[in-house]
């Protein structure tokens, strides 16, 4: 059991360090809030160079007897922690939604995401296998060995304070690795509980560690010349400078960045089934999912009744504190999100496009932060609120003639995450897949988030970066390869 509280007398949240709870050398500290209520529900360190020393020291000395840990025994104890994280399910989903805001259906599907990730890592014996080939030449042998890297480092968004830092520490830790993490300094708890229950399944000492805090750690971690590698994921502007920088400071880097999604509707699609799939990927989780649906591109005839079918669902979405019953929207992430939130709409406005549902009039009986389901009509892309992220629940829907059209539009945006298609067409479909210029394509679905197994391939201003996080992708990017040749 823990030795110390993860939380001081004063409410400060500690850094995890060697298996240990300890107060962060930080002279200042940040409130963390319930964004439905704007209670302040804890506070969070500013850690210094100084935390951040002491916990790559800490991974530093783990390493030397984990990375020879048998594989099937670091793998057992991702099993034990896939049935803790299943036994701890609600807890955890509400926790995701007291400091990030979501809906609790949103939350329980985060934690379902979390918890495939780790089951993932589970199969650590099979994805760590290498390769052999006998006689390459005459009694000559070529093999290929995984070792892990050494310290790498993980800094994570405030959108899903629970799946992204799964995508890291699990598959990195059961490659060998061990790990500090740096959760984001406005979702900081939920960081706490993973750290606990991941002890609580046996993890030894110093594998994982926690630093909490903003530039001043990530800054340290870019710069330590122990830490090997860095998984990054965050806004588009940080995530390029930590790509840059930690590639500078010689580490192997993964940056994951911002996004602009486009979903295309054709003429024959069914709007039954699109409309419902489009306001859960536009609105779910208050439009603060990288994989959002932010753009609508309408195709020819079928605007005017996407539109109207838009604006009448998204009416019935019940806004409100997360944890309540049949929530749909959320509040954002925080007051300055939500002012920034009601510039762009302001701009929208002033730029132009035509404002079919105004989230401002929404009342919601509370402090929170709260902006209602915001749809603009007739965007066009020399429009602000067509090129940037805004990262809210405002969708902007531009209408096209033709596929071409579509295509040519969303592949014009500087982001490339992901994008959708709704359609019955198979040549339409086949169109889409050979020219989108994205990663990550849906067909008749709204949110084409791959699972764990398979990479999270974003291109573009999206990633920064080689190898992808999860799947075969993260498995090559937390280890290094050995190659034998032996003549016997
Ligand atoms: P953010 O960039 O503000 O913060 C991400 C992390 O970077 C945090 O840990 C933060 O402390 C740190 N950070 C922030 N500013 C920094 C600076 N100047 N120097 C060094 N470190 C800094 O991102 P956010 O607002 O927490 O998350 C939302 C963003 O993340 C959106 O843009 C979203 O699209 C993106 N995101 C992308 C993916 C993906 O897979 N591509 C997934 C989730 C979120």
């Amino acid at each position: 059991m823990h030795r110390t509280s993860s939380v001081s007398v004063a409410g400060h949240l500690r850094n995890w360090i060697g298996g240990a709870w300890r107060d962060a050398e930080a002279s200042e500290y940040l409130d963390v809030f319930d964004p439905a209520t704007a209670e302040v529900i804890a506070q969070v360190p500013l850690s210094t160079q100084q935390d951040v020393e002491m916990a790559v020291a800490a991974a530093a000395e783990a390493f030397r007897e984990w990375s020879k840990t048998p594989v099937p025994r670091r793998a057992r104890i991702f099993f034990r922690y896939q049935q803790l994280l299943v036994d701890h399910w609600d807890e955890l989903a509400r926790l995701i939604v007291r400091e990030n805001g979501k809906s609790y259906k949103d939350a329980y599907g985060e934690v379902q995401r979390a918890i495939e990730n780790v089951e993932f890592a589970a199969s650590a014996p099979t994805l760590l296998m290498g390769e052999q080939l006998a006689n390459i030449a005459t009694s000559l042998d070529s093999g290929m060995y995984r070792y892990p890297l050494g310290v790498v480092a993980g800094i994570t968004p405030f959108n899903f304070p629970m799946m992204v830092p799964c995508w890291m520490f699990p598959l990195a830790i059961v490659c060998g690795n061990t790990f500090v993490l740096k959760p984001s300094e406005r979702t900081p708890l939920l960081a706490q509980r993973l750290a606990e229950l991941l002890e609580e399944a046996g993890l030894p000492s110093g594998v994982l560690n926690i630093v909490h805090g903003a530039r001043e750690v990530v800054q340290g971690l870019i710069e330590h010349p122990t830490v090997r590698a860095i998984s990054f994921v965050g806004s588009q502007p940080v995530a390029a400078y930590v790509y840059r920088e930690a590639a500078a400071h010689g580490k192997r880097v993964q940056a994951l960045a911002g996004a602009k999604n486009h979903t295309i509707v054709m003429p024959d699609a069914d709007l039954d089934e699109a409309i419902p799939q489009i306001i859960s990927a536009a609105f779910g989780s208050a439009g603060e999912r990288c994989m959002a649906c932010s753009v609508v591109v309408a195709v020819g005839s079928i605007a005017d009744r996407l539109v109207e079918g838009l604006k009448s669902a998204a009416d019935q979405i019940r806004i409100g504190n997360g944890l309540d019953e049949d929530v749909l929207l959320g509040p954002v992430i925080r007051a300055e999100h939500r002012d920034r939130t009601l510039q762009y709409i302001d701009l929208g406005i002033q730029e132009g496009a035509v404002l079919v549902r105004d989230g401002r009039q929404d009342r919601v009986d509370a402090n929170g932060y709260f902006v209602g389901p915001t749809i603009f009509d007739h965007v066009r892309p020399s429009m602000k609120i067509w090129q940037d992220e805004i990262f809210a629940p405002v969708l902007s829907v531009v209408r096209v003639g033709t596929l071409d059209e579509a295509i040519a539009l969303a592949n014009r945006s500087r982001f490339a995450n992901g994008a959708c298609i709704f359609t019955n067409s198979a040549s339409a479909i086949r169109k889409f897949r050979e020219e989108i210029d994205a990663g990550m394509l849906g067909v008749n679905i709204g949110v084409p988030a791959p699972m764990a197994f398979f990479p999270f391939s974003g291109w573009k201003d999206s990633f920064y970066g080689d190898l992808h996080a999860n799947g075969k992708d993260g498995v090559a990017f937390y280890t290094r390869r050995k190659m034998i040749t032996a003549r016997v």
